[in-house]
């Protein structure tokens, strides 16, 4: 027997819709690549998503065609993630940081027939424009006024003026939650980038869940800036959940250093944020030598990379704001786990608190993982034995686009590369990516902990640890560090540090001093690279 209750497909569509409908009047504020600050309604931004819908349709776009976009997080972004993906187009947002190459090679891949791009990122078009054989429509995000006359890119054509001459009325189409709504590549750093390609009932579904108050808490009286990209994995899907709860969005353009983010923090009255940890620093970087403080931000969600435990104690002591650690992945729509706490664990002291804190967190209802050894036998949940952490869910990829790479998933689990620990409670930890793994005499070396413990040296900005060759133990951490601006550490010192912090073997054998970590286009240190760059270095006394 079947229930008898409407079937509704699950579609992105009825985001803007229901915003509009419930919030009209809710607020999205942009920091402008123009530099200026522009605000209007959920009700301005249904009605201009609407307008790029009728704008696709008179290209003669057909339904899973591709749309491309290079922008940072604006409200003309988020219109094309809504009049996109409603209107049965497939967004692809290309992250603008990776090599003009690459970027050739995906809008190529995607078989992209728009690209809608910031003005910012102009130079990068003008250099790959003739190697991107299926785009036949290349659209400016500005003013006609703003649009180069000698770009030398064809059929160039500026955003206000495309969509200007369209109604804003559409129908959204009706049509099967399982057809695809956007797709983002990985990072690649092996092989070809591969693309996770989301559908409209994982998206929605995604964003039901980050909503939920032990994951982002997001509500109708939320200002929310997302400093996370709108070019990499969504956002987080912060702009879906955003509409899905009529929260107040505010999106912060391409200044994302400490001062601008922190001006916008307070202007627009910001309850809750999201970043990687290395934004965070920046802001934290700007606020502190000056004594400022927040005056409604209350939590912040950190991923991406570890979040070192300093900053987590950092944001609660010294600006009252609680951290969530969060973990995930593109394959994961990202969200996987969110640290916290459990109704048994308010009882606990302030610092056994914060010890669950510095986790990734508990799993999210959607989201099943499990830990297995070399031989594929699950490890046991006690918070010590590692494995390669595996996860299966609605919105965790099966295959990727156009099938590249074969099979992914094993078992019907796909496998994330990170190497985690789960404890009796669930609260999992990530101890490395596997192929960062350190093994030495025959135990493994966490590199996350070794970074960690840099970095709560007050003169340490980044650090990173990789294992080298040793004759006895096959492999000993060494510490790569970037020293802040106008402080001094020696090599003693912050070896020092680890005393009693950590078991001896743990503690690195070396550190060596760096002007900059290789960063990758999604902000993660690249090891591979640092690696590479430390090939002809040995440990001393060998
Ligand atoms: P990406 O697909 O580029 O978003 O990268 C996903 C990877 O980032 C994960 O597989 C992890 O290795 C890493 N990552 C994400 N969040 C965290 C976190 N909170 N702690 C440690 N690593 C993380």
């Amino acid at each position: 027997m079947l229930g008898l209750m409407q079937s509704q497909p699950l579609l992105i569509s009825s985001l803007i819709e229901f915003a509009q409908r419930h919030h009209g009047d809710g607020e999205i504020v942009s920091r402008r690549v123009e530099g200026d600050i522009h605000r209007y309604t959920y009700r301005v931004l249904a009605s201009r998503s609407r307008q790029v819908a009728n704008a696709l349709d008179s290209l003669g776009l057909a339904f899973s065609d591709r749309v491309a976009t290079l922008a940072w997080n604006g409200y003309r972004h988020l219109e094309l993630y809504f009049g996109v993906s409603g209107s049965g187009r497939v967004l692809h947002t290309i992250n603008p940081r990776l090599h003009p190459d690459q970027i050739a090679w995906i809008a190529n891949h995607a078989e992209d027939r728009v690209v809608c791009f910031d003005m910012s990122f102009l130079p990068i078009i003008q250099a790959v424009h003739s190697k991107c054989a299926s785009v036949e429509h290349w659209i400016a995000l500005c003013d006609p006024d703003k649009l180069p006359a000698d770009s030398g890119i064809p059929n160039l054509k500026s955003y206000e003026a495309w969509i200007g001459s369209q109604k804003d009325q559409f129908d959204w189409p009706q049509f099967d939650e399982n057809s695809a709504s956007s797709m983002c590549y990985t990072s690649g750093t092996t092989g070809n980038p591969k693309a996770a390609l989301y559908s409209h009932r994982s998206t929605l579904l995604h964003a039901y869940a980050a909503a939920l108050p032990d994951v982002m808490c997001i509500s109708a009286r939320d200002s929310i800036l997302p400093v996370v990209p709108m070019f990499h994995v969504n956002a987080w899907g912060i702009p879906y959940s955003a509409a899905l709860c009529g929260a107040k969005l505010v999106l912060p353009g391409p200044a994302l250093d400490g001062k601008s983010i922190y001006e916008l923090i307070e202007a627009e009255g910001v309850t809750y944020a999201a970043g990687v940890p290395t934004i965070w620093q920046m802001l934290l970087g700007h606020m502190k030598p000056a004594g400022l403080k927040f005056s409604a931000l209350q939590r912040t969600v950190i991923g991406g990379s570890a979040c070192p435990p300093a900053m987590i104690q950092a944001f609660k002591d010294d600006y009252g704001v609680d951290v969530l650690h969060a973990w995930g992945m593109t394959e994961m729509s990202p969200l996987g786990t969110v640290c916290t706490l459990k109704n048994k664990h308010l009882k606990l002291a302030e610092s056994e608190q914060t010890e669950i804190r510095l986790k990734q967190g508990r799993a999210i209802f959607g989201v099943d993982m499990k830990i297995v050894g070399a031989d594929g036998q699950e490890q046991a949940w006690d918070g010590q034995s590692y494995g390669d952490l595996l996860v299966r869910g609605p919105w965790i990829l099966s295959e990727y686009f156009k099938g590249e790479g074969g099979n992914p998933l094993i078992d019907g689990w796909f496998p994330t590369g990170d190497v985690a620990t789960i404890d009796p409670d669930g609260y999992m930890q990530i101890t490395d990516r596997s192929k960062d793994v350190i093994k030495s005499g025959g135990e493994w070396i966490s590199s996350i902990d070794v970074e960690n413990i840099a970095m709560a040296h007050p003169a340490v900005a980044m650090a990173a640890c990789i294992g080298v060759a040793h004759p006895k133990w096959d492999e000993r951490p060494i510490v790569v560090v970037v020293v802040k601006p106008g402080m001094e550490l020696g090599r003693e010192e912050l070896l020092k540090s680890y005393e009693g912090k950590t078991a001896k073997w743990q503690i690195p054998d070396d550190v060596i001093f760096v002007d900059a970590i290789p960063l990758g286009a999604t902000g993660k240190m690249q090891k591979m690279k640092l690696r590479e760059l430390l090939k002809d270095y040995r440990l001393p006394g060998l």
